[in-house]
């Protein structure tokens, strides 16, 4: 029954996904369906996107109404709805205004440019280098490939966007020595996602903006993957007592519908003039309308509680499961619902094997583990994927 529909997959999209051998049809809050009606406990949530779990019913709605409302107009004319969401996420941050694009990579687009153009206007040319980090993601554009600190990810596409300088994540001395009267920005995620789930400490996030203020560097947060209450407020930066001159988001913030937003301050948005940039779909009344009512629910405090409270219990669990299997865990870190898992070889024999029990869970940097659920996770699904860890790291071999 779902052979054909791989099959024809592997015959008529390009083959740049590595996909698991399951056919989604049907998601509801944590739970997903295949097409055998199996379920599944997703730990996954599209890589960080359903945070509100899968069609929530007044996300639906909202969604439902718009489309028989209004759905696409053009960036030549005002909508309410995309207005409306950039006050609210102005009310809810740093920022004061707002860029929408649909999607992470052309979010940070938009801030590259936006630093390029801001120190350009300010200073003249060759000031135009970004200093961002190893291990990084920012998306898969040409830009934001030059700027991912993977060469898996850049490989076969050079030659690169000029003017990216890689340092070590989490080390304050590199980006000093980086530093230099060329550079216009810095590029960090609070914690790196794709990276592995390193978690960057509160200290160097006060040194990193203190640099940046001395110097005039823009300091870029990539919060494409924590924003949204993920980390267990609803931006990863208020838990470093910082804030960033631009801020991207994306994954999240429409709770599946595509939509991304680059976030600045005043002085910083000011580089953007007519006709600096713009984007087709960036915005549209569809989509803003959804994650209006995405940004109302993820901000409630009792919500962002209950993130901070699943995120240390389903932590505890994991340090406890790792006590038991300590030849096979390396380590367990992370903050709210972005939990990660270090093993102490590749993990996909164990992703493979919480598929088949029913539990969808991610591996990344090939040796961690990440979890990302939706944030509406009950803890009795964090007890049974931990029972069902349990039983997997007992037969698995590093
Ligand atoms: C996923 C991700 C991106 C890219 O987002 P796309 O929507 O896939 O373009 C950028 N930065 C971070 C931190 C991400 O996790």
């Amino acid at each position: 029954m779902t052979q054909p529909v791989m099959d024809l997959c592997d015959q008529v999209i390009c083959s740049t996904y590595a996909r698991y051998p399951v056919v989604l049809e049907r998601g509801q809050g944590s739970r997903l369906w295949d097409a055998y009606g199996k379920e599944y406990v997703d730990f996954v949530a599209g890589i960080a996107v359903c945070n509100l779990g899968h069609c929530h019913p007044e996300v639906t709605e909202v969604i439902c109404r718009q489309a028989q409302t209004l759905v696409h107009v053009s960036n030549l004319y005002y909508t309410r709805p995309q207005v409306a969401l950039a006050d609210a996420l102005r009310r809810h941050s740093f920022a004061d205004r707002v860029f929408f694009a649909n999607s992470g990579a052309e979010a940070n687009e938009a801030a590259i440019k936006l630093a390029r153009k801001y120190s350009r206007d300010k200073y003249g040319p060759g000031r135009f280098h970004v200093i961002t980090m190893e291990n990084s993601f920012h998306g898969r554009t040409l830009a934001t490939l030059s700027a991912t600190g993977q060469e898996k990810v850049q490989k076969g596409f050079e030659p690169l966007v000029e003017g990216f300088l890689f340092v070590p994540y989490n080390d304050i001395e590199a980006v000093r020595r980086a530093m230099s009267s060329e550079v216009c920005a810095v590029l960090v995620e609070p914690i790196q996602g794709e990276g592995g789930v390193r978690v960057g400490d509160a200290g160097y996030f006060q040194e990193l903006r203190a640099l940046c203020t001395e110097r005039d560097v823009l300091l870029i947060f990539d919060e494409v993957q924590v924003g949204m209450g993920r980390t267990g407020t609803l931006f990863a930066y208020e838990q470093l007592d910082v804030t960033p001159d631009v801020m991207t988001l994306a994954k999240a913030l429409g709770n599946g519908l595509p939509i991304g937003a680059m976030l600045a301050t005043e002085q910083a948005a000011q580089a953007f003039t007519l006709g600096s940039h713009a984007s087709t779909f960036g915005g549209t009344p569809l989509v803003t309308a959804a994650a209006g009512k995405v940004l109302e629910l993820l901000s409630q405090p009792s919500f962002l509680a209950s993130v901070r409270e699943k995120g240390q219990y389903f932590l505890e669990r994991l340090r406890d499961l790792q006590s038991r299997h300590a030849e096979k865990v390396r380590d367990v870190r992370g903050r709210g619902l972005i939990v990660g898992m270090e093993l102490a070889g590749p993990g996909k024999a164990i992703v493979d094997q919480c598929l088949s029990k029913g539990f969808l869970i991610n591996c990344t940097h090939e040796t961690v583990l990440r979890f990302v659920p939706p944030l509406v996770i009950g803890k009795d699904d964090i007890d049974r994927l931990i029972d069902v860890l349990d039983g997997v790291l007992k037969e698995w071999t590093p």
